[in-house]
């Protein structure tokens, strides 16, 4: 039995709503289209993707999973989005990107099925839409490999971040359709370093995400106020 307690189904209806544009990259999605490179990248840089097993936790469209098959990874992305992932599988077709899989199964219930089985685990922009972040981290660490990395990119809560982030995206900017972030379930950066060590990751680097919306340039550094990202690792030599 599926496991999916751990989901908003209003959260779901959002992305599925709009699934159809998950490829437009002048859509609602445009935002992620223009990130992908910067998060690759660093993903890259710290574990090189290529022969890698992947999962890739809430993969919307494919955007990300597509990416990473495209850069010689075996990759899984799964979601709870019917008409996300069937958009996601027909990118892939029409692309004939290799080595990718869709599949509809709950991050708590694939960890049950494959622990330690992937040697990467990506789960980007997915957190602050779940009611318990928590049990994703847990189920993100039991998916990967003893050595193998967890990399996690979400929204930190602040009121800065809800002047970037919901104000500004959302209503003034209009990068962003109204309702697609609920500021309570932004994630600050120590509550998610919390839940990275109560499933014994280890947190190897933090990074900031930055948006200049006159250049329309994004780009990483250290500075963790609105967006974030952070690259863990599974420790080898641990007990469990
Ligand atoms: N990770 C992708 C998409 C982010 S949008 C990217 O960064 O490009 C957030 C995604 O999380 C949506 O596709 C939505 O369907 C998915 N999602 C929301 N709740 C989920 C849950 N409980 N389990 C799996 N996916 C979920």
């Amino acid at each position: 039995m599926t496991s999916t307690s751990n989901v908003d189904p209003a959260e779901l209806a959002k992305f599925s709503d709009l699934a159809h544009r998950w490829w437009d990259k002048e859509s609602e999605f445009r935002p992620l289209h223009e990130i992908n490179p910067l998060r690759l990248d660093w993903i890259g840089q710290l574990s090189p993707l290529a022969g890698k097993r992947v999962v890739d936790i809430g993969c919307g469209g494919g955007i990300l999973a597509d990416a990473m098959a495209r850069k010689g990874a075996e990759v899984l992305g799964i979601d709870l989005s019917t008409k996300s992932l069937r958009v996601a599988q027909l990118h892939a077709l029409e692309a004939e990107t290799p080595n990718v899989q869709y599949r509809e199964i709950s991050a708590e219930s694939l960890a049950a099925e494959q622990a330690a089985g992937f040697d990467v685990v990506t789960c980007m922009e997915m957190l602050e839409h779940v009611p318990e972040p928590a049990s994703i981290v847990r189920a993100c660490a039991k998916l990967v490999r003893p050595g193998g990395w967890v990399f996690f990119s979400t929204i930190n809560r602040n009121p800065k971040s809800f002047v970037f982030a919901i104000l500004g995206a959302e209503y003034i900017l209009n990068l962003l359709p109204r309702g697609t972030h609920a500021y309570a379930k932004f994630i600050r950066p120590s509550e998610l370093a919390r839940f990275c060590r109560d499933a014994k990751l280890e947190l190897r680097q933090p990074r900031g995400m930055q948006y200049n919306p006159l250049t329309r340039r994004y780009w990483l550094d250290d500075d963790p106020s609105v967006n974030y990202l952070f690259a863990t690792q599974r420790p080898l030599n641990q007990g469990a």
